[in-house]
């Protein structure tokens, strides 16, 4: 590939890459992203071959961060990140004090510095966005409020960085590295007008009173400014603009947040994707920049890949070992401690431990200040970075595990079964929770997605005395469905655990009502290899989407589109009154 446009050979190199090895895994039963990572390392420096650019890869990756921050502030609302709080805030600063001990014990029992060991145990505390986003998307629990207590601590994480990144030059020559300036235009003018320096307390001040501006400009200018501009557009009709519209605020905000207040990247468009979620429209631009989202997002664990070099597990392999110890064991162990001390689910803390337990960018970031201000040996970078590795390729590991242990020591308590509510009276109710869970009746219906199509065909199957298992991945929805006095499997229902629960063997028909049709495919293939008999309806949005499902074992296919156009002839047609 030649090395003139090295941006293109990056992004091409690393996306084709991935995608092969993506599937290649995918094929052998294991996620996509051990394909990416692998990707990563063959295009990296360390391995032979190709060479793509490694700091673009990193850069580029940082779109990833910024649209994937963007897509959980649209479905994150003031009030839920307040909600969160207070186990948020004090989960998050017990961690990163926790991990950070936990770091500096290694860091001297290897010989290094004091400072050198606070550096390290505090660039192993904070978790990666990406992988942590990623992890809560593919599970459909960002909107569960594991989720969201996950993601608040994600934010503590974040603004503890920002604070660290800004504390740690001044500080460096007192933890025994090299005094460095800070690069801060506003403490250097501060300096200039008061004719010296400001000291750490002054910096400190000053990053607070930035940190506050961003936060008093985004709530009252962004709060009205934004919206508006979005609505504008979306009255324009031009779909396009409308795309073009939501990528500009949030990478607009987000590098304003980031050059003009000193906030990073991920905060900025958190905060434009959060006064979005305020207006109707949120919805609409979450779609408009999932594509782009995911192509980024990929991009980052290929960078990652690339900053690996496999070397260093056969040069220090004990250290490697025991900074993988802290991340994965020692920091799920420590999250999992302070959740429950709250008094939350088992769930919950077993949840929100695993998806912490890994490191990534930030790291990086600390990790190279570090070495940048000789704080830190290059052998801690070393390990930083084959420490993130291998705990983002154990993270899918953790999940699973974690899914599983809680799954047999709780007797599976997935079927919420409603205490009391119309479904008690119906036949096959009281064997709701027999068998660990599952349920085990027969003959009747399993209805997969309670939104807008699946509460429709419940409440007219209901009506007719039909005993309905509904599996709904949404907390609130599943909760609605609850309410409704239906039986529910929270999960997804492509997901074959999810779907034996709901007694999928000797259930009789099978409504599919989710808009996804990858997802919808899963289930209805799983559906027909495990019963035969079963007779199953799924919903499609194209002739090409109803002959897959129909192809794969559905026995009928509706398409939402046309009905929804032969029901508004048929109104029109209706006599009035
Ligand atoms: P609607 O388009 O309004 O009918 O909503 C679809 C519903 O399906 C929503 O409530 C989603 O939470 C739910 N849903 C989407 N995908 C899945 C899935 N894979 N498993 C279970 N429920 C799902």
């Amino acid at each position: 590939m030649p090395h003139a446009t090295p941006l293109i050979s990056t992004i091409v190199a690393a996306l084709v890459l991935a995608f092969l090895l993506g599937a290649i895994a995918n094929r052998l039963k294991l996620p996509p992203i051990v394909g990416y990572l692998l990707a990563g390392v063959l295009v990296g420096p360390n391995t032979p071959g190709f060479v793509a650019d490694q700091s673009l890869a990193l850069e580029l990756s940082e779109i990833g961060v910024i649209l994937l921050m963007f897509g959980v502030g649209l479905h994150f609302s003031l009030k839920d990140l307040l909600a969160v709080r207070t186990i948020a805030l004090p989960g998050a600063l017990g961690q990163i004090a926790g991990a950070t001990v936990m770091g500096l014990g290694l860091a001297l029992f290897l010989g290094w510095s004091l400072g050198a060991g606070l550096l390290f145990g505090l660039a192993l505390s904070v978790a990666s966005t990406v992988v942590l986003l990623k992890a809560l998307q593919d599970r459909h629990i960002l909107d569960s409020d594991r989720g969201r207590i996950a993601i608040g601590w994600l934010i503590v994480e974040d603004l503890a960085m920002v604070l660290a990144l800004v504390l740690i030059p001044p500080l460096a020559g007192l933890l025994g590295g090299e005094v460095a300036d800070v690069h801060d235009p506003v403490v250097a003018a501060i300096a200039g007008v008061v004719g010296g320096d400001i000291g750490i307390a002054g910096v400190l001040l000053v990053t607070a009173a930035k940190l506050g501006a961003f936060f008093a400009f985004m709530l009252i200018v962004g709060r009205r400014v934004i919206p508006w501009v979005l609505h504008q557009i979306a009255h324009t009709g031009s779909r396009e603009l409308f795309r073009l519209a939501v990528l500009a605020i949030a990478l607009g905000v987000a590098a304003g947040a980031a050059y003009v207040f000193g906030v990073s990247l991920a905060l900025g468009a958190f905060f434009a994707g959060m006064i979005l979620s305020e207006s109707e429209l949120s919805h609409r631009a979450a779609e408009e920049t999932l594509p782009l989202r995911d192509a980024f997002a990929v991009l980052f664990f290929v960078a990652v890949g690339m900053l690996f070099d496999p070397m260093i597990i056969i040069r220090d392999p004990l250290p490697l070992l025991a900074t993988v110890a802290i991340i994965v064991l020692g920091k799920s162990l420590l999250a999992y401690g302070i959740v429950t001390l709250f008094r939350l689910p088992r769930e919950t803390a077993a949840i929100v431990a695993v998806s912490l337990a890994q490191i990534g960018e930030f790291s990086f970031i600390l990790a190279a200040l570090g070495v940048q201000l000789a704080l830190l040996p290059a052998a801690a970078q070393d390990l930083i970075l084959g420490g993130a590795i291998i705990s983002i390729l154990l993270n899918p590991l953790a999940f699973w595990l974690a899914e599983r242990l809680l799954r047999r020591r709780e007797h599976s308590p997935l079927i919420v079964t409603p205490i009391a509510g119309p479904s008690a009276s119906l036949p096959g109710a009281p064997g709701a929770v027999a068998n660990g869970g599952r349920f085990s009746g027969e003959g009747h219906t399993i209805l997969i997605g309670y939104g807008r199509v699946g509460s429709a065909i419940a409440t007219s199957l209901a009506a007719s005395g039909e005993v309905i298992v509904v599996i709904e991945d949404s907390d609130t929805r599943a909760a609605a469905a609850v309410a409704a006095g239906l039986r529910v499997v929270p999960g997804n229902g492509a997901v074959t655990e999810a779907l034996e629960l709901a007694g999928l063997n000797s259930a009789r028909q099978l409504f599919v009502a989710i808009p996804n049709v990858f997802e919808a495919g899963q289930a209805v293939e799983q559906a027909r290899r495990a019963n035969p008999a079963i007779s199953i309806v799924a919903r499609a949005h194209s002739d090409e989407e109803a002959e897959y499902l129909r192809g794969i074992g559905a026995n009928h296919v509706v398409m939402g589109e046309t009905e929804i156009g032969l029901g508004m002839v048929e109104r029109m047609r209706r006599p009035k009154g």
